[in-house]
């Protein structure tokens, strides 16, 4: 058995997020129903769907940053147990109902379904899904992305057939015979399942292509150039038609699903349209008041701070914000003021201070602190 952390190719110290991403990736690349009838594909998938168990849980994964595999033999962490049940396809995430959940189009392409329905050997593509990691200034401006993506296309030596250039046609599958299903009889129980060599069509190609081995389609790394329009947030999906896995025989071409997850920004946070930041500013501007200068996706822009502004002051800079996905209004900037309290004063400026706090009028100058020594006088003479 494989490292874990080498079977997901992600560093021993990687995040969640990193092995979720990784995993993700990977099992898409080697899921069974794209890797029909590809031994290593499927042992590979079977590894990849352990390792991520193991590594996607927190507890799991400290017993085998542990004791390695050993960790998970009998006997060993209660109730972690062996990842995989058994033989068959284990899928931890379950990515393809995941990813492909209510876009249509999947379960008709590889319904697995053992009800032994026939199925046509016209079958439409799959559904892809890429997650893009995008900048706030990207998602507020709208960008252009050349995204890297491996999917079935059209076999160029059959032209999507399946069939040896020059000849065409099928011919009844020898191994269920045109029935799409295989019957086994298995002790008291009849178990069917659907057609290995047919996978359910019933029908094979005739003279099938070298290339694709009769699929009609191979597996390509291709780039797509994706437009990200301006607006975009966290969740925003968007769809890139006939980007998908191409069908078999003429079967239709699935689309591309692109996520989109906009990186946290050092100064602004997001809120609908709305830009946040909060910004420090010193003691004596506070006081007096004047310019502040603060930065806007858009470049530099200023706000007056008046006379005595008090901490969590909020200043909106109207139309700095997040234009709007669906072409409403654009968002505003929220500044709030934070008064940075001067900290690690010299004897000789503490005297200063000491000076200037003498020389003020409480009530004038600091109401509030005023009225709040007089509130918490009175209740603690009705205490009395
Ligand atoms: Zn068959
Ligand atoms: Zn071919």
């Amino acid at each position: 058995m494989a490292d874990y952390y080498e079977v997901l190719g992600v560093a021993r110290d990687a995040t969640d997020s990193d092995i979720k991403k990784a995993y993700r990736k990977l099992a898409m690349k080697y899921h069974p129903d794209r890797n029909p009838d590809d031994k290593t594909a499927e042992e590979k998938f079977k590894e990849l769907g352990e390792a991520y168990e193991v590594l996607s849980d927190a507890d799991k994964r400290a017993a085998y940053d542990r004791y390695g595999h050993d960790a998970f033999k009998n006997g060993g962490m209660g109730g972690a147990g062996g990842p995989a049940g058994g033989g068959g396809f284990h899928d931890p995430m379950d990515i393809f109902a995941q990813m492909f959940g209510g876009m249509g189009g999947f379960s008709e392409a590889f319904g697995r379904g053992g009800s032994g329905q026939r199925r046509s050997a016209k079958r439409p593509g799959a559904d892809l899904r890429y997650d893009l990691d995008i900048t706030l200034e990207e998602a507020a401006k709208g960008c252009e992305k050349t995204l890297e993506i491996e999917r079935l296309v059209a076999c160029d030596a059959c032209s999507g057939t399946g069939s040896r250039a020059g000849k065409s046609g099928f011919k009844t599958c020898p191994t269920c015979h045109g029935q799409g299903v295989i019957t086994q009889q298995n002790g008291f129980f009849v178990q069917q399942s659907t057609c290995p060599t047919c996978r359910g069509t019933g029908e094979i190609v005739s003279d099938p292509c070298p290339k694709c081995r009769g699929e009609g389609r191979v597996r390509k790394d291709t780039q797509i150039t994706m437009r990200i329009p301006a607006g975009v947030d966290t969740g925003t999906k968007l769809r890139s038609s006939g980007n998908g896995d191409a069908g078999t025989h003429g079967g239709a071409t699935g689309d591309l699903y692109v996520f989109i997850e906009v990186k946290k920004h050092d100064i602004f946070q997001r809120e609908g349209q709305d830009l946040h930041a909060t910004m420090p500013i010193p003691l004596n501007l506070a006081i007096a008041g004047g310019k502040l200068k603060v930065p806007t996706l858009e470049g530099p822009a200023s706000i007056k701070i008046p006379e005595g502004t008090q901490s969590g002051t909020i200043f909106r800079v109207r139309g700095k914000g997040i234009k709007s996905l669906k072409g409403g209004a654009t968002g505003d900037l929220l500044i709030e003021i934070h008064v940075e309290t001067p900290s690690g004063l010299s004897r000789d400026q503490q005297a200063k201070l000491d000076e200037f706090a003498a020389a003020l009028t409480p009530a004038k100058n600091q109401p509030q602190y005023e009225e709040y020594l007089r509130k918490a006088a009175r209740f603690l003479k009705d205490k009395d």
